[in-house]
C-alpha cells in the first residue's frame, strides 16, 4: 500500500490533467449507505428490489411507495462531504484536476467546492414539475409527505435524476467522454463499474495512467495500471 501510494503521489504531483470519475463508495464515509456492500441498500429488505423501485415505471405506477423509498434512503439529512470529495476541490483549485465525473446524485463534490462536476445520474437538489417544467430544491421533496405537487399547476414534481430505464443526458456524456479521452491520469474511485452506461465512458481513457481505489475488487481490474485497496476517504487523505 505505501509504495503504491507514493507512485500515486509521483504522478499526482507532476499532472495538472487529472480526471476523477467515482460512485455512490465516495459517499459511503459521508454516512451514505451505497448499493452494492454487505450493508447497501441492495442487501436489506424492502417489497421490492431497490432497481424496481428506482424506475421509471414504478414511479409512475406507484409513485407515493416511490418517494417513501426515496426521501427514507437516498435523501439523507446532514451529510458533510469527506477527505475525498475535499481532496478533489482543493485539486481543481490547484489546477490539476479537470473534472469529476459521478454517478452519484447526493451533491457533495459541490458543497466541497468542485464545480466542474459531470452529475451522469443527475442530482436529488433538483426537480421539476412534470406537467408545467417549473424547477425546485430538495426542499420541495422533504418539505412535504406523500406525492410532491407543483404549487403552480398541481402537477407531479419529479426529481431530477436519472431512474432506471431513462436515458443518460447528452450532453453531460460528451463532455464527460471529452475529459476523460484527453485525461493524463484517470483515478476511479468508490464503483462497482457495474452500472451501464456509465460504466463503460472509463473505455475512452488512453493513456498509462489509470488509478482504481476501491474497498472490494471490481470488475474492470485488469485495465488498471494502479490498484489501490482501501477506503477512498482514508486513501485519499494521504496523497
Ligand atoms: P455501487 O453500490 O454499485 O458500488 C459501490 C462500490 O464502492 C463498491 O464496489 C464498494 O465496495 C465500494 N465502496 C464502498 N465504500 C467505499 C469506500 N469508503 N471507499 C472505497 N470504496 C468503497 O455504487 P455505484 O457503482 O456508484 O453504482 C450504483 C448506482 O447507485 C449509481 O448509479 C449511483 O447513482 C447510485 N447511488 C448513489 C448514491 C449517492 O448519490 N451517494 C448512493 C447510492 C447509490
Amino acid at each position: 500500500m505505501e509504495e503504491k501510494i507514493t507512485i500515486l503521489k509521483e504522478w499526482i504531483e507532476n499532472s495538472n490533467n487529472i480526471v476523477f470519475f467515482g460512485g455512490a463508495g465516495v459517499s459511503t464515509e459521508s454516512g451514505i449507505p451505497d448499493f452494492r456492500s454487505v450493508d447497501g441498500l441492495y442487501n436489506q429488505k424492502y417489497d421490492y428490489p431497490p432497481e424496481t423501485i428506482l424506475s421509471h415505471t414504478f414511479f409512475w405506477r406507484k409513485t407515493e411507495e416511490f418517494y417513501r423509498f426515496y426521501r427514507d434512503k437516498m435523501i439523507i439529512d446532514n451529510v458533510k462531504p469527506n477527505a475525498a470529495h475535499l481532496k478533489l476541490a482543493e485539486w481543481e483549485e490547484q489546477g490539476k484536476l479537470k473534472a469529476v465525473i459521478t454517478q452519484n446524485i447526493d451533491g457533495l463534490h459541490q458543497l466541497a467546492g468542485s464545480k466542474e462536476v459531470m452529475e451522469l445520474h443527475g442530482s436529488v437538489h433538483r426537480n421539476y414539475c412534470d406537467k408545467c417544467h417549473a424547477f425546485y430544491g430538495i426542499d420541495a421533496i422533504t418539505g412535504c409527505e406523500g406525492v410532491p405537487r407543483c404549487p403552480a399547476c398541481g402537477g407531479v414534481i419529479k426529481p431530477d435524476v436519472v431512474l432506471y430505464e431513462e436515458g443518460l443526458d447528452d450532453t453531460t456524456i460528451s463532455k464527460s467522454i471529452q475529459y476523460i479521452a484527453n485525461a493524463d491520469i484517470l483515478i476511479i474511485g468508490g464503483t462497482s463499474l457495474a452500472v451501464w452506461p456509465a460504466a463503460g465512458l472509463i473505455d475512452y481513457y488512453r493513456g498509462d495512467k489509470l488509478v482504481l481505489i476501491n474497498k472490494s475488487q471490481t470488475q474492470r481490474e485488469t485495465r488498471a495500471n494502479l490498484v489501490i485497496e482501501g477506503k477512498i476517504g482514508e486513501v485519499m487523505s494521504r496523497l
